[in-house]
């Protein structure tokens, strides 16, 4: 008997090993089949980047952000963003950084000293974004309020140890990769001391260029480079009457570029929202910033249609320690101060739409932008 009900349990506890080995075996099928859904899901975007538009607000710290939500007659263009971050903009020579070092981190994704274009700290030359994109069939533009050879559009096609080398600096937009070029600046171009005509060389090399307006129609021709030189130096300020140009030339651009089937890279700077913050002058900062928040709109509209398109909006750093204040006690009236004449280190907020853009949330450095882009359009290409 008792020999009998020990063989009987022997048999019944192997049974049960094998009963519960088989469903234990199933459940972590059942898990791994289940992890690898995850993944899958986690490492297959749901629609690629194929275009990046990257606006930069010069100077556009988060109260000048913050000055859209009650100076913009307009919801504000800022509010379209699910996805924030913030950079920290330090250079590698100073704490608080300038437009050229922090325009060379965007571009190029290195930390340079302050003053320095599309080289890094021993002043030798690095790769652009807009070369190494140019390299893949990728179209580039760039459009900004100031002068086009001013820091923050240079950034992105030059390579000067100063950002002071203005025509230097016009002169190696001529050999540029660049497709589509707005902003100011004719001076660089035709009235130089090395007596060559710029205007001429870029129109040998295939640039159809307009020194008057840019054009009504918003269907440019299609297979030519274009170049818009609107002003001697910098374009006018919003209060002296630039008008629509930012919007304009920026829709203008992407009607262009986006006829490239590989994709595009357009950078649009909203250069005088420091210039108002250098000044010290909130009217001018303001109207700048309005202006600014007005051009992402055209970017987003084109982005929602097309679906393909990154849009990022950051600016380089701060300036004037700008801040909405309370009006001498008064809580219900805001009064618009400065800090400083200068620029200041707060870190600077990131908006970004479109696929991937929940890559560009968290705190991290302005060369981390470069890095991010690239890794985008790369992606893209090799797929
Ligand atoms: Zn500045």
């Amino acid at each position: 008997m008792n020999y009998l009900l020990k063989k009987h349990t022997i048999a019944f506890f192997i049974l049960f090993l094998f009963i519960s080995n088989f469903f234990i075996s199933c459940k972590s099928q059942k898990e791994f089949v289940s992890l690898e859904t995850t993944r899958n899901k986690a490492i297959t975007p749901t629609k690629k980047v194929k275009n990046i538009i990257l606006l930069v607000g010069d100077g556009m710290g988060l109260s000048q952000v913050s000055a859209s939500q009650f100076y913009n007659k307009n919801a504000s263009n800022f509010n379209r963003f699910p996805v924030i971050g913030l950079i920290k903009t330090s250079s590698s020579s100073d704490l608080i950084t300038d437009s050229a070092a922090s325009a060379t981190a965007f571009a190029s994704g290195i930390k340079t000293y302050n003053g320095a274009l599309g080289v890094n700290t021993d002043s030798l030359a690095v790769k652009t974004i807009v070369e190494e994109i140019s390299k893949i069939g990728i179209s580039t533009g760039i459009i900004s309020t100031s002068s086009i050879v001013h820091a923050t559009p240079a950034a992105f096609y030059t390579h000067t140890k100063k950002r002071s080398m203005y025509e230097d600096i016009a002169a190696q937009l001529v050999s540029s990769d660049i497709d589509f070029f707005a902003g100011g600046g004719i001076n660089y171009f035709n009235d130089r001391k090395d007596k060559r005509d710029l205007i001429l060389e870029l129109e040998k090399n295939g640039f159809s260029i307009d020194l008057e307006m840019l054009p009504n129609t918003t269907k440019p021709t299609v297979s030519k480079k274009q170049g818009y030189l609107l002003a001697p130096d910098a374009m006018p300020k919003m209060v002296d009457g630039r008008g629509d140009f930012l919007s304009n030339a920026t829709h203008l651009a992407i009607e262009s570029l986006s006829t490239n089937e590989e994709g595009f890279f357009l950078m649009v700077e909203g250069s005088q929202i420091d210039w108002g913050g250098h000044d010290n002058d909130a009217a001018y900062l303001i109207s700048e910033l309005i202006d600014f928040d007005n051009t992402i709109g055209v970017a987003l509209d084109f982005a929602k249609l097309n679906g393909e398109t990154l849009v990022i909006v950051t600016a380089d750093h701060e300036t004037g320690g700008f801040t909405l204040a309370e009006d001498n006690g008064d809580y219900n009236k805001i009064k618009p101060v400065f800090s400083t004449g200068g620029h200041s280190a707060t870190m600077i907020p990131v908006f970004a739409k479109g696929p991937n853009s929940e890559d560009f949330g968290g705190i991290y450095e302005n060369t981390a932008i470069y890095n991010k882009m690239k890794t985008l359009f790369f992606e893209n290409n090799n797929n």
